[in-house]
């Protein structure tokens, strides 16, 4: 298996429930494997990034009658939310899927006909303790206090169905070996060990269907019942790559795909859904990138705990890419973070105001007053104190094994460089056009290969210096990232600077 294929990438997000509401929390999972798409197309990569939202369910189902509509009227008002917010925050994704949609209903009844017709699905009584907010059942030990959901602290419910259940335990064993043989399917290691923490606990069967609701895909050979929320929703990943539909579009994306998900749903994608597949008989998920969560002020952010942190009035105020660095850079992929407007601006001042645009500024401001404001050439070879061919490769592979902290602060340390250049060449004491010209261009000619490595984090941004530089945007960055490129030449008149400090209002 191979980290990712050479000529694919297929990214996911979880598809949001409808009944919740975009908040900073979800723009950091859609900011992350935004950043990763684009990553994947600048360097040439047939990409495709899917999300969506989920519109099934008990709560949904209630929630519609409060509110005097039908289901489907509900959540096709719900799901624009979700829609517009992305459209907003300039999310780059080429499918958003909705879970009522047919094409989903054909393909859930499909693959879950297969896993029947494998044998890995039975009827049974089923009792359990049931959170209705989460449409979970839980084991005993896992509630707090004997009675509360661990999630809500609100009492679970006791119910008494007949169900069909999916044979989860008869993929123990197959799940352990697994694990062993793709040990870089679950990233980062940590949760790797949590997921096989319970695949090593035993795994019981699980209940998958429902008769006391309506509101979801119906079992096509017992039409009393309907999918439960969680089996219909996993297999969206499938639905969008034509699963049993174009199998042309299936090849090249499966097994390929990268699941981005929170730890939260964890038991989720990587026990259960590995299993589904195995039964339906394809191969399971190749990666599985677990984020952690991001917090505000110590406390995860969710409509029930009260803290929301609505990300495009963040982005009205400081801009979509100050947020998006902020993000990617302080928050380690798969950590937890913490998000603050203090730490947000404070960030961002020191990197790209600071490191970024100052820098900029002053060699712009030296193309005018020294260089008759067209910009130099850059010499053929870049100065020692970048490091620069050591940098750059280091960012590439950062990029390329998921981990945004890693490559921004390898920019910001390649910026470093180039600053500390400056100070001891002392351009703007020299009246020697070639000498100056030299320094400049060289430092242009980072800033060039700096700004397309910052592209997927910063896009605005980056194109905004690349302009000034008079760059083409539109290539592919395999072929752009070698010193001596740059020619020179763009026009340079007297300017405001493009990165401005921001303030905490
Ligand atoms: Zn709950």
């Amino acid at each position: 298996m191979s980290e990712t294929s050479p000529d694919s990438f297929y990214i996911t997000t979880p598809i949001y429930y409808v009944n919740g509401t975009p908040h900073v929390g979800t723009a950091y999972t859609m900011v992350v494997a935004d950043t990763l798409a684009r990553w994947n197309r600048l360097w040439g990569r047939d990409t495709f990034f899917l999300t969506g939202t989920d519109e099934h369910g008990l709560k949904v189902s209630q929630v519609a009658q409060d509110n005097n509509m039908t289901p489907k009227q509900w959540v096709d008002l719900m799901s624009t939310r979700f829609i517009d917010a992305w459209k907003d925050l300039g999310i780059s994704y080429d499918r958003f899927i909705r879970t009522t949609e047919p094409e989903h209903y054909r393909t859930v009844q499909s693959f879950l006909s297969k896993i029947y017709e494998n044998g890995f699905i039975y009827k049974d009584l089923y009792t359990g303790l049931y959170c209705v907010a989460c449409e979970a059942y839980y084991n005993e030990s896992e509630l707090v206090q004997g009675v509360n959901c661990p999630v809500h602290l609100r009492p679970v419910t006791e119910m008494v169905e007949e169900n069909y259940f999916f044979r989860l335990s008869a993929f123990q064993d197959p799940l352990k070996k697994w694990y062993e043989d793709f040990p870089e399917a679950v990233t980062p290691s940590t949760r790797r060990n949590e997921a096989l923490g319970f695949i090593l606990q035993g795994l019981e069967d699980i209940s998958i269907t429902r008769t006391s609701i309506d509101w979801g895909v119906p079992v096509p050979w017992d039409n009393e019942h309907v999918f439960y929320v969680w089996y219909d929703a996993l297999i969206n990943y499938l639905t969008a790559i034509g699963y049993d539909s174009d199998q042309g579009v299936f090849d090249k994306y499966w097994p390929h795909v990268h699941h981005l998900l929170g730890k939260d749903i964890l038991r989720f994608h990587c026990v259960w859904w590995p299993a589904m597949c195995m039964a339906a008989g394809i191969d399971p998920p190749n990666k599985l990138i677990v984020h952690g969560w991001l917090l505000v002020g110590g406390e995860k952010i969710s409509k029930s705990s009260g803290i929301t942190v609505d990300p495009l009035e963040i982005a009205n105020e400081y801009g979509i890419d100050a947020m998006r660095y902020y993000l990617l850079k302080e928050t380690h992929l798969g950590s937890d973070g913490d998000f603050s407007i203090e730490g947000m601006v404070s960030t961002y001042n020191s990197d790209i105001a600071n490191n970024l645009g100052n820098l900029l500024q002053r060699c712009l401001a030296l193309v005018v007053s020294k260089l008759d404001g067209v910009t130099p050439a850059c010499p053929l070879q870049p100065p020692e104190v970048f490091k620069f061919d050591q940098r750059v490769d280091q960012t590439i592979r950062f990029w390329e094994s998921f981990q945004p902290t890693g490559a921004l602060e390898t920019l910001m340390e390649l910026l470093r460089g180039a600053n500390i250049y400056l100070e001891q060449k002392e351009p703007w004491k020299s009246s020697e056009n070639e000498y100056v010209g030299n320094v400049i261009g060289a430092v242009l000619e980072l800033l060039r290969v700096v700004s397309l490595l910052l592209l997927p984090a910063m896009p605005e941004s980056s194109k905004k210096v690349l302009s000034r530089l008079g760059v083409d945007t539109t290539v592919n960055l395999r072929e752009e990232l070698t010193f001596g490129r740059y020619k020179g030449g763009a026009v340079i008149e007297r300017s405001a600077p493009l990165f401005p400090r921001l303030e905490v209002e």
